[in-house]
């Protein structure tokens, strides 16, 4: 009797942290239900391609690996192709035609159901329709399988606390893709947290659509502040990161939990997308006209060295060069730490795309550039007084390119997006997941060279 070797399958994660996370837990499911992963989709049976439909660009970017895929399947190169996340919430059953080869079609409530897709996938039949399982309005909110597949950094992890978002502004597409706002409860996460710190990590970053709008869906429980010291009172050293706030939301109860907090880093995302009045209201954030003037002076006083990282929206539909102007000059006194800037991408189903007074593309690519420049010269000045200064740093690998050399993060870098930090001088005994102090000695665009701050005897940051 010949016995089948399990299905094997290969993940693409396409898209931000918060998708990452839903793949890490698809591949908890298949690894639980008898499955396989396979460390390269080229050589799976079936291919798992979990998406991003947030801007064009995104969806772009799916299309053409779904078409890779496609041919690949096409070729025998494998059994079944699925495709999950945003790209088939969005669209639902509607892309079927256009990808003849994809077997299955999964929209953001559907994790759970992927092992078992996955074999009927295999299965099916090549002239019989595709599996379509989208839901009308997501609702789900998911706790990990363990043992699942983890693909950020073994000493990091992300955390997702929430799903969906309550917020309505008018370029977003992600209310109606996510559904509304849904928090996970403090005990799933500490729990979750601990498993992480168990396994090694060292770095806990937390995400949501909305990360400080955390609890308020569940009337009476802890709100992020609550979820912070819950998880700051777990034992070991570890760094604490809070990613995708909203800039009206971060209160001085969030606040002074970051303050009193251990191992909650001064960090703070917190998206602005514009500040000119008049563009924050048409984009539906008249919130934020109330507080941005006076957010980064009461976000510094209270937690000193606090590092910003902010993302702009440039090119709204009836952005004038002054509206433009007032924003550059905001970036410019602000100082953010780190900044993002994207072009206004007109998104189906959206409010903004029936706005009158569209800036044409050409004119928001080059604001774009403009800003960015603009915030060259900030993080210039910022990287030259960071020069001399001490710090703390995560250990990620061997710098590949340097002897003795490694690749690090500092505490005001947060992964994918900040850059990273290079260092010299560590004992042999340094090991990935040590948290050590370090001397910045060098600066190069958002990247950084360090040193140990004392030459340690021994081992340097256990970590434990
Ligand atoms: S808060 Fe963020 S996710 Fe929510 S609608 Fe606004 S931009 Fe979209």
């Amino acid at each position: 009797m010949s016995i089948e070797p399990p299905l094997t399958v290969g993940l693409i994660s396409l898209g931000c942290a918060k998708n990452l996370v839903d793949t890490q837990i698809m591949s908890g499911v298949l690894l639980t239900e008898g499955l396989t992963l396979a460390h390269d989709a080229n050589h799976a049976d079936i291919v798992l391609i979990n998406t991003c439909a947030f801007i064009e660009a995104a969806r772009e970017e799916a299309s053409a690996i779904i078409d890779e895929m496609s041919a690949h399947k096409a070729g025998g190169g494998c059994r079944a192709v699925i495709v999950t996340g945003c790209l088939p919430q969005r669209y639902r059953g509607a892309l079927a035609a256009r990808f003849p080869q994809v077997d299955a079609w999964l929209g953001v409530d559907e994790l759970e159901s992927i092992a078992h897709v996955a074999r009927e996938a295999a299965a099916r039949p090549p002239d019989a329709p595709p599996v379509v399982l989208v839901s009308s309005q997501p609702k789900a909110l998911f706790a990990p399988r363990i043992p699942q597949l983890a693909f950020s950094h073994p000493a990091s992890a992300y955390l997702k606390i929430a799903e969906g978002c309550n917020h309505a502004c008018a370029f977003c597409a992600i209310p109606g893709i996510r559904g509304r706002f849904r928090s996970r409860p403090v005990d799933a996460l500490v729990a979750e947290a601990r498993a992480l710190l168990k396994d090694g990590r060292r770095e806990l970053n937390l995400v949501a659509q909305d990360s400080t709008g955390y609890g308020r869906d569940r009337r009476g429980a802890p709100r992020l502040a609550g979820l912070l010291r819950a998880l700051d009172a777990l034992p070991g050293r570890f760094w604490i990161r809070i990613l995708y706030g909203y800039p009206a939301a971060v209160g001085d109860d969030l606040l002074a939990a970051m303050a009193g907090a251990r191992h909650v880093l001064p960090y703070l995302d917190i998206p602005i997308q514009h500040s000119h009045p008049d563009i924050l209201r048409a984009m539906r954030r008249a919130d934020t006209v109330r507080v941005l003037p006076g957010l980064v002076p009461r976000l510094r006083a209270a937690l000193p060295g606090v590092v910003l990282r902010t993302t702009c929206l440039v090119g709204f539909p009836g952005e004038t060069e002054a509206h433009f102007e007032h924003l550059a000059a905001f970036v410019a006194q602000t100082r953010f730490d780190h900044l993002g800037v994207f072009a206004f991408s007109p998104e189906a189903g959206t409010p903004a795309r029936e706005l009158p007074d569209p800036v044409p593309a050409e004119v928001a690519a080059a604001r774009r550039d403009r800003l960015m420049r603009v915030q060259q010269g900030v993080v210039e000045q910022n990287n030259r007084a960071r020069i001399g200064t001490t710090t703390e740093a995560l250990l990620l690998h061997p710098d590949p390119t340097r002897r003795g050399g490694w690749l690090a993060r500092a505490d005001w870098q947060a992964p994918d997006v900040d850059g990273e930090t290079r260092l010299e001088g560590l004992p042999a005994s340094a090991k990935t997941g040590d948290l050590v102090k370090i001397r910045i000695v060098g600066a190069e665009g958002y990247d950084f060279t360090g040193v140990p701050a004392r030459r340690p005897r021994g081992a340097i940051g256990s970590g434990a």
